[in-house]
């Protein structure tokens, strides 16, 4: 499976560790939770998460009296499904539109780099082989790369790509994305964004003025706001996410770059943190590297 593979860095550095600070111990006390409370937090968890998931587990130390340290993989294993179930609100089978009028609109944000275009190409991949049309627009108008790669992703995935000249207001290119939208009844309509982080004034002004644009057509839209982040940048992710979601209402998010990455626990972290679902998982740079993200089977490809 491409999850199993995807994650397989993250797994093995993990268990690595792991191993490391159980090595010679027979049951869990208080120096296995220490070493595992740094276990987690060099997986990149976050420290929130990780007190959160130590707490859990002193408990039911506490409460079995007795737990050997064989047992501790599978007691990790529940408590993370637990802290995952009860925060993240959304769990996607596949990659089927919400059922809304048409079109869907979904806005993506984060900062280059992250994998935004890659995630926007697959997604309109999958969504196309579900039998929807799809639009893109490459509202990201600052750099002419920008326009180029989705450009590229159009072409290959066979999907119109709403594109005009550098340096042309984004709001503009929304606009004219959602407009050419409706006039052809497509079903989702993918706006690509500029992320600039450095003047969060500026960000915030920018993002605003593009949904403002887009509700001339459709006003319930962006029904989703997307933010990207890159999973291999780790704790980086976790602070580029607490800008966006100051910045912008986020209501979902993708995890880029899992793959060849051992800081695939972040995702447990973002979860936790900010209880915004985490819709999509990237696990590599083809068009099929692209995840609806289950909670359970992550959990399931972390510890099986
Ligand atoms: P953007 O600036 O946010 O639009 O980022 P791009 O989509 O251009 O991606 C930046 C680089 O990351 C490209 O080389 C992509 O091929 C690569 N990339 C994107 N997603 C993934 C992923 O899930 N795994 C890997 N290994 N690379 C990815």
């Amino acid at each position: 499976e491409s999850l199993d593979k995807g994650l397989e860095k993250t797994k093995e550095s993990f268990f690595t560790k792991l191993g490391k600070a159980v090595a010679g111990k027979s049951k869990v006390d208080d120096d296995v939770l220490d070493e595992l409370e740094e276990v987690l937090i060099t997986s990149d968890v976050g420290v929130d998460t990780t007190i959160k998931i130590i707490q859990r587990i002193e408990e039911r130390v506490a409460r079995d009296k007795y737990l050997g340290v064989e047992e501790l993989d599978k007691i990790l294993k529940e408590e993370i499904a637990g802290l995952l179930s009860e925060n993240n609100v959304q769990d996607l089978k596949d990659f089927t539109l919400p059922d809304v009028k048409k079109p869907y609109v979904i806005m993506v944000v984060g900062v280059n780099g992250v994998g935004k275009t890659t995630t926007i190409g697959k997604l309109s991949a999958q969504y196309k082989n579900a039998g929807y049309n799809v639009v893109l627009g490459a509202a990201d108008t600052f750099r002419a790369a920008a326009v180029d790669q989705i450009k590229l992703w159009g072409e290959r995935v066979g999907v119109p790509v709403i594109a005009k000249g550098m340096n042309t207001d984004p709001s503009a290119v929304a606009f004219e994305a959602v407009e050419y939208g409706v006039k052809n009844n497509a079903d989702v309509v993918i706006i690509d964004t500029a992320g600039r982080l450095h003047n969060k004034v500026n960000l915030m002004n920018e993002l605003t003025k593009i949904k403002r644009v887009m509700q001339k057509f459709v006003p319930e839209a962006p029904h989703d706001v997307m933010l990207v982040l890159d999973g291999s940048t780790g704790q980086n992710a976790m602070i580029q996410a607490r800008e966006f979601t100051k910045a912008t209402e986020v209501t979902s998010m993708a995890i880029t770059k899992l793959d060849g990455t051992a800081k695939g626990g972040v995702v447990i972290g973002i979860s936790e943190e900010f209880k915004i679902p985490v819709k999509y998982i990237g696990v590599g740079e083809k068009v099929d590297d692209l995840q609806v993200f289950n909670k359970a089977e992550f959990v399931d490809s972390l510890f099986n």
